[in-house]
């Protein structure tokens, strides 16, 4: 059967399982979802777009598939920045949207379920009104969805005391790529009253989903601890004259317990690049900015941040920080963390690649020495953004170049592969597999060979998002 018989035979059966409006292959539809919020790759025609909105839709779309072999790739608001959501191989683009409900909000084990395609935004809004909150932040929360970010294992605002997603995550409903559905955590047992805990029933199979790009599965619910809304918040600024000086106050923030919310190390220089263009809008005034700048966000109970922010006030004193007195730039990023990066990333001419990686809290300055020393080698525009996410250094740095601009298009993607090399060299990892590290993960021999046996065995047929994270 040529390939266009097959996807109009699929496209009527996928109709008769979630219904005609729901199923689309008209070239514009195809188009929108040939594209994600990553703007530095190419990209891939899909054969089909569909909208299920039950697990069992899924599960029947994703038997179909593995009966045709046809490639299926889970999507849901599309803002990933690696080019995960996209079909390399054509095929169906499972559209999970639809399925945005809070389906548990269980106050007696501080645990909300929600179908795959809810987005932060809208689950903060409705644990609002309870004076509850998931409290780590995807600075795309407004159209992330949460099943999105933990097929990716995302960070965001609240990762300094909270750590990636994964970490809060209590179970999962997925659909195999054999079309089975399965239930993970305490809720495999169908008595148990709400998710409560993750490692229940053997090995961690939650853990097997998080950060799989879709390679895996299709999540349609995922279990999240919740807690009560911080109380208080203070917002500080310090400044440090060597990097050395800012690595050693975020390890002491973990030592001692604080209850820091969001801390980022900034380069003076880099600074005042970004409070040039967002400065004005959130008040914050251009000073002379040290050559290291750590805005931080401490939050939760009244005593406890009274406190903290006293201890820290004297950590900083004995390692040779200083109080900037600008409360107005980490206030900034705080309150407005679901959208100041999405303005600081797509408010000028460029296009941009990310090269999201993990550094050791104290290898901050290596990571950072060496993302500066790939971007000068290469004469190219960018940044060594990034947050903190528990233990590690979360860095997005975003390498830039002209739109229209095939060249420098060209020397992005070569100091993208050089980068990633340099950075796995001094011990970083990936934050977020993505197809850019295979080439560098492929050295790690066992580790690699192990993942693939793991894809072999749940997804025979490769069939889902084949070439996110492995060569076939
Ligand atoms: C302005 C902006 C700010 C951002 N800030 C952050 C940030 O602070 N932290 C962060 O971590 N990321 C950030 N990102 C990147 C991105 O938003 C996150 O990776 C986000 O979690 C992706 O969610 P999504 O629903 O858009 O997933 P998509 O982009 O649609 O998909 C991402 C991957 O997950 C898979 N997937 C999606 N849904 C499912 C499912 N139900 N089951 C299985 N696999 C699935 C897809 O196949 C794909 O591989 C940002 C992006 C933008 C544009």
């Amino acid at each position: 059967m040529s390939k266009d018989m097959k996807i109009k035979e699929i496209a009527k059966r996928i109709k008769d399982i979630v219904g005609e409006e729901y199923v689309s292959d008209s070239i514009d539809v195809l188009l929108t979802y040939s594209v994600t919020a990553s703007t530095g790759f190419d990209s891939y025609m899909p054969d089909l777009v569909v909208r299920p909105r039950t697990t069992e839709e899924v599960a029947e779309i994703v038997k179909l598939a593995n009966e045709y072999k046809v490639p299926i790739i889970p999507r849901g608001g599309g803002t990933g920045l690696q080019a995960e959501a996209l079909a390399r191989r054509g095929g169906i683009i499972i559209d999970l949207t639809r399925m945005n409900e809070v389906l548990d909000l269980n106050e007696e084990n501080l645990s909300v379920t929600v179908e795959a395609g809810i987005t932060f935004g809208k689950l903060d809004k409705i644990l609002m009104e309870k004076g509850l909150w998931f409290p780590i932040y995807p600075e795309s929360s407004l159209s992330a969805t949460v099943a999105g970010n933990v097929a990716v294992n995302g960070a965001g605002p609240g990762s300094a005391l909270y750590g990636c997603t994964g970490e809060q995550v209590l179970g999962l409903k997925v659909v195999l790529p054999t079309g089975e559905i399965i239930t993970t955590g305490s809720m495999a047992n169908p008595n148990s009253p709400g998710h409560y805990l993750r490692y229940a029933f053997g090995p961690d199979l939650t853990g097997l989903f998080i950060g799989s790009l879709g390679a895996f599965g299709i999540i349609t619910e995922v279990a999240l601890k919740i807690y009560k809304r911080p109380e208080e918040f203070k917002y500080v600024t310090y400044g440090f004259e060597e990097a050395k000086g800012a690595m050693e106050f975020l390890r002491q923030l973990l030592l001692h317990n604080i209850s820091v919310l969001h801390a980022c190390i900034y380069e003076g220089d880099i600074l005042a690049f970004f409070i040039d263009f967002l400065g004005e809008e959130y008040g914050i005034p251009q000073i002379e900015w040290p050559p290291y700048v750590v805005s931080l966000t401490i939050g939760g109970r009244k005593d406890i941040v009274e406190h903290d922010y006293e201890l820290m006030e004297s950590i900083v004193a004995r390692i040779g920080g200083r109080n900037l007195d600008v409360p107005q730039f980490p206030k900034g990023e705080w309150t407005d963390r679901m959208r100041v990066y999405a303005k600081a990333s797509y408010m000028h001419p460029y296009y941009w690649r990310i090269l999201y990686h993990h550094a050791p809290i104290m290898r901050w300055d290596k990571a950072a020495k060496a993302i500066r020393e790939v971007l000068d080698k290469h004469g190219l525009m960018g940044h060594t953004s990034g947050l903190m996410s528990g233990r590690s250094y979360n860095f997005y740095p975003h390498l830039y170049f002209e739109v229209e601009d095939e060249e420098a298009f060209e020397k992005v993607k070569e100091a993208h592969a050089e980068l990633a090399s340099k950075l796995l060299e001094i011990g970083c990892v990936p934050f977020k597999l993505a197809p850019y590290w295979v080439g560098e993960l492929k050295k790690l021999k066992e580790y690699y060979g192990f993942l693939r046996r793991i894809k072999q065995f749940l997804d025979p047929n490769n069939i889902m998002n084949p070439g996110v994270f492995l060569e076939d």
